[in-house]
């Protein structure tokens, strides 16, 4: 009688994983196709650019584009879920090849961790930066770019799918491009190989086109042996994780919740930290206003050692 009664919680178990691994396994396919899309768009040759703000905050036909199969996509699946893109485009049918129905079955496979298996659709938000990176990708500096989907649960940001549609450009013709790092909180993240950064060293990973004389005066107290200039902020999080930095440092406004929404579950689900500047934590709640005006300070180790060195005045000048 034990017996069967195992059996029968095993099997269903196994028919019905947890919602969060189901929208995390969805939202892994998601990103793959948002991938194909952002190659495609680049091989056509059409970027379609249109400046937002200003030129520095453009937006492509890639971004449209896989903001649409993103956004549709995982609301088709998942229609109590809250989805917000950076994107703001007209409503109206998305076309059909941009839908993605798939998953990935391993992440199904895995146990959701027990705070979260009894989340609804209604509970969660999903942040989505279609293409982040998007101004170091009109010029072709298409390794910066990375497809970021965040899942967020009580304001917290507790998963996330980082794609990098270029990755291995560098080993020519024939390389597979492109993979896809995920992770959950209380799980651990994949797709990647964790790493330190050297010892002793203090590597810190800045913006490449959004400085301003805020951005230099903090990094510059911060006394670093090299610093790196490179653009999106999925992409910086991947230097942390993968040893090449040891701060990303970002004393401006500029950066929106959809930019850290899945760096900072990965991140946190290898036992980094990020916050802003000033050391407040980021919330991911619907209603949250959407940019992170007191700009980004996020580290894989020793986040201590550079939130102590932030300087008062810069902390100041940032009003969260
Ligand atoms: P970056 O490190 O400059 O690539 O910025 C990380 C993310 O924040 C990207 O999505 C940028 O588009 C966004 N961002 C940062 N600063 C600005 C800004 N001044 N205007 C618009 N977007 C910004
Ligand atoms: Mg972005
Ligand atoms: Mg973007």
């Amino acid at each position: 009688m034990f017996k069967f009664a195992f059996c029968f919680f095993s099997a269903f178990s196994m028919a019905s994983p947890a919602l969060l691994m189901r929208v995390v396994a969805s939202a892994y396919s998601v990103a793959e196709k948002a991938a194909t899309i952002v190659r495609n768009v680049m091989s056509a040759g059409d970027l379609g650019i249109v400046e937002k703000a200003g030129p520095n905050d453009l937006q492509t036909k890639a971004d449209r584009l896989v903001q649409m199969s993103i956004c549709a996509s995982l609301a088709r699946k998942f229609p109590k879920v809250t989805i917000i893109g950076e994107e703001e485009l007209p409503n109206g049918d998305v076309s059909e090849d941009l839908i993605e129905v798939g998953h990935c079955e391993e992440i199904l496979k895995k146990p959701c961790p027990t705070q979260y298996t009894g989340i609804k659709e209604e509970e969660l938000v999903i942040w989505v930066d279609p293409l982040d990176g998007t101004k170091e990708y009109t010029p072709g500096l298409l390794d910066h770019v990375t497809v970021l989907i965040g899942i967020a649960y009580g304001g917290k940001a507790i998963a996330g799918v980082i794609n990098q549609p270029y990755y291995n450009y560098e080993a020519g013709a024939n390389a597979v491009l492109g993979r896809t790092i995920w992770g959950v909180l209380g799980m651990g993240a994949f797709g990647f190989q964790l790493t330190e950064a050297p010892a002793g060293k203090h590597i810190v990973v800045t913006t490449r086109s959004h400085s301003s004389a805020l951005v230099n005066e903090c990094i510059t107290a911060l006394n670093p042996d090299h610093v790196i200039r490179v653009g999106g902020a999925g992409n910086k999080i991947i230097q942390l994780i993968e040893g090449k930095a040891s701060a990303y440092v970002f004393a401006s406004p500029g950066c929106k919740k959809w930019d850290t929404c899945a760096p900072e579950a990965i991140l946190h689900a290898v036992g980094g930290k990020i916050t802003d500047i000033r050391g407040n934590s980021f919330q991911y709640n619907k209603e949250v206003k959407h940019m992170n005006s007191a700009g980004v300070l996020a580290t894989l180790r020793n986040y201590d050692y550079y939130a102590s060195r932030i300087p008062n005045t810069v902390k100041e000048s940032l009003v969260p």
